[in-house]
């Protein structure tokens, strides 16, 4: 069965998308831990990053630090932090999170966003890319 985020990829599930190639997706993350959340995945399917080959994980890794620059200008933030977790969705994702504090990586500690503040994040991140 195709993943949540597989499902993203052919827009069967919504998504404030950020920016896409032919083999990666930025979009934001629907709980966010801050402002800017956002999750870089590879289009295709697989669960766990260490299983990526080379090529793939280097430019997925490539494609994060666009998405990343892009954020860093767009969110007030001191810098723009790197995760990798896979225990809820089993699809490859970087989670990239703007940050002021150790707190902003703490999973358990979420924001609570309007469509509106979505809508405008998503906007202001692409005008960077
Ligand atoms: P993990 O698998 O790394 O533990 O967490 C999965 C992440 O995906 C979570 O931060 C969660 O909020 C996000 N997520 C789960 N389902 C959706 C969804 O349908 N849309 C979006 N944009 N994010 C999702």
């Amino acid at each position: 069965m195709a993943s949540i985020f597989s499902k993203i990829i052919t827009g069967e599930i919504p998504s404030y998308k950020i920016y896409e190639d032919d083999s990666f997706l930025a979009f934001l993350d629907i709980n966010p831990n801050a402002l800017g959340h956002t999750l870089c995945i590879p289009k295709k399917e697989t669960d766990q990053i260490f299983d990526l080959d080379d090529k793939t994980l280097s430019e997925l890794i490539i494609f994060s630090k666009k998405i990343a620059n892009a954020i860093k200008k767009a969110v007030v933030c001191e810098r723009v932090g790197m995760s990798v977790i896979g225990l809820e969705v089993p699809h490859v994702h970087i989670h990239l999170i703007p940050i002021n504090s150790m707190n902003d990586m703490n999973f358990n500690s979420k924001i609570e966003m309007t469509e509106a503040q979505f809508i405008e994040t998503m906007n202001k991140i692409k005008s960077y890319i």
